[in-house]
């Protein structure tokens, strides 16, 4: 592999106020792109100052949608260093999702080294906020020119970076969700548990109705019996019930959280019961009226854990926890905040040190 070019930017941007980042709003000074052949792979690696990028109108990602995402975080630790969490996991997942999708596939150590090499010369972009980050967003686009229906012959794997602000700016707070019982996210032999921008299309009208009923997250069911639990908005999810942990098992269409794996993994690490099977919108409204429903919790990278206070599922609403944090939920935040941010000690050797 050729050694990477950077070109830095003659005109650096005046920085956002820390109190004010919300998520995704604000990019930094560079970005990473490289660009892949059939006849001679990934190549021409470069750090480049951020900005447009020019496509044909017939490259394919346009017009049949062949993309696959990332998102990952870099923090600044109590001493100033820069830890990334558990990023070999990200790319792992990233070339799954490339396999999905038809993309070729990248070369783990030098995504990671591309990752640093990024955060390392926008690390000014950093906030100096423990609980703000630095959010990463790898993709890859089809952009060969054709409107063939086959798999393209060029792509794209860009990198940009983003500073973003503590998902809950007033602390963690419940939300209500509404359990979808007519759209499907994904369906067995789909790509649901491929990172990719097409699952978020067709996600965003059910969005949007839940949203305007006055719930935050969709509850999403699977595809075929419309009964089992997969997953909530683009977030895994957990409930505890009558003390044990329960989150719906990997079965093809529910996305592989890095989170998820975290929270299963620090939940055996402190001896809670945690169990990884099918299940049902009914089983959990049953277990709420026998009292036993204790906790429900979303995980991903942007929020870690986002506790669940109220459901709907047809004409049935109930209340988990009447406004509360759950005591498993917010061990599992203050935890593995703890350990990005690097507060506390890192048991399961997750954080990854920059430079
Ligand atoms: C990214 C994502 C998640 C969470 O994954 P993390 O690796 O924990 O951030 C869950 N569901 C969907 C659909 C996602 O796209």
């Amino acid at each position: 592999m050729e050694p990477l070019q950077v070109i830095r930017t003659s005109q650096p941007k005046s920085k956002p106020n820390e109190g004010e980042l919300g998520f995704g709003k604000y990019f930094s000074d560079h970005m990473f792109v490289a660009d892949y052949t059939s006849e001679r792979g990934w190549q021409n690696a470069r750090i480049i100052p951020y900005g447009p990028i020019s496509l044909e109108p017939s490259a394919m990602v346009l017009h049949y949608g062949q993309e696959v995402f990332e998102g990952m975080k870099a923090y600044r630790g109590m001493n100033g260093e820069i830890n990334l969490f558990r990023p070999e996991k990200n790319i792992q997942r990233m070339n799954m999702s490339c396999d999905r999708l038809g993309i070729p596939q990248v070369d783990p150590e030098w995504m990671l080294e591309a990752i640093c090499k990024l955060v390392e010369i926008d690390s000014d972009w950093i906030p100096q906020r423990v609980e703000n980050s630095l959010y990463i967003r790898p993709f890859i686009i089809a952009t060969e020119p054709c409107l063939g229906v086959r798999a393209a012959k060029e792509y794209q794997l860009l990198i940009i970076t983003s500073p973003v602000g503590a998902y809950y700016s007033s602390g963690m707070a419940p939300v209500s969700i509404y359990v979808e019982d007519h759209y499907v996210r994904a369906v067995r032999g789909g790509t649901g548990a491929a990172k990719t921008s097409i699952n978020y299309a067709s996600s965003i009208k059910a969005q949007e109705e839940a949203k305007r009923q006055g719930y935050s997250q969709v509850l999403w069911l699977d595809g075929i019996e419309q009964r089992y639990i997969e997953e909530v908005g683009s977030m895994n999810v957990f409930f505890k019930v009558d003390g044990e942990v329960i989150t719906p098992e990997l079965n093809g269409s529910i996305l592989p959280g890095v989170t998820r794996d975290s929270v299963i993994a620090m939940l055996k690490h402190w001896g809670i019961p945690v169990t990884e099977r099918k299940v049902t919108v009914e089983e959990l409204f049953e277990a709420h009226r026998q009292g036993k429903l204790e906790e429900a919790f979303g995980t991903g990278t942007a929020a870690v854990i986002s506790p669940i206070g109220a459901m709907k599922w047809g004409e049935q609403s109930i209340q988990i926890t009447e406004g509360h944090i759950g005591e498993v939920s917010g061990r599992l935040y203050d935890s593995i905040t703890g350990i990005q941010q690097g507060k506390i000690d890192d048991p399961l050797h997750w954080r990854y040190l920059i430079g």
